[in-house]
């Protein structure tokens, strides 16, 4: 059977920064018959709800940049990600909820500095790091 990492708001959990969920039923049809196995990197490191972050380029490459406080959340995500994956060495697809600095594919906001918009076609940072594997990767709203 085939093994789907799947951001978890996608399935309905309410995680999102916000406290609300992205359920996506037609998605999920697409999926059936495919083991899921749900994740989210930012519920997991700070909590629903919470302040967001963006993605920002930096001279010292790319940071995810609270909204709140300014500080890079960057690394503990980073370390979910490769903690996910060594977990489930097995995964064969990764499906991440479009737009997120944490989930998107090929779909999140990519800013400089001055928050001037550079890019909506940036990747996130758990989607970096599935990407870094090998594996297949979907924005869900392109699968
Ligand atoms: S997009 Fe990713 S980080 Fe954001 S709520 Fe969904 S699973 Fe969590």
């Amino acid at each position: 059977m085939k093994k789907v990492a799947i951001s978890a708001c996608l399935l309905g959990r309410a995680c999102r920064y916000d406290g609300r969920e992205n359920r996506d039923n037609a998605l999920l049809e697409k999926l059936e018959g495919k083991e899921l196995i749900p994740f989210c990197p930012e519920d997991f490191c700070y909590g629903t709800p919470r302040p967001t972050m963006d993605l920002v380029e930096t001279q010292q490459g790319i940071k995810a940049l609270s909204n709140l406080t300014g500080a890079d959340l960057a690394a503990p995500i980073v370390a979910y990600a490769e903690a996910f994956f060594d977990t489930h060495p097995d995964i064969d697809l990764f499906i991440g909820k479009d737009r997120s600095p944490s989930c998107g594919v090929c779909s999140a906001r990519l800013y400089d500095r001055e928050k001037q918009l550079l890019s909506e076609g940036a990747t996130g940072l758990m989607a970096d790091v599935a990407k870094g594997k090998n594996i297949a990767c979907w924005d869900a709203e392109k699968y």
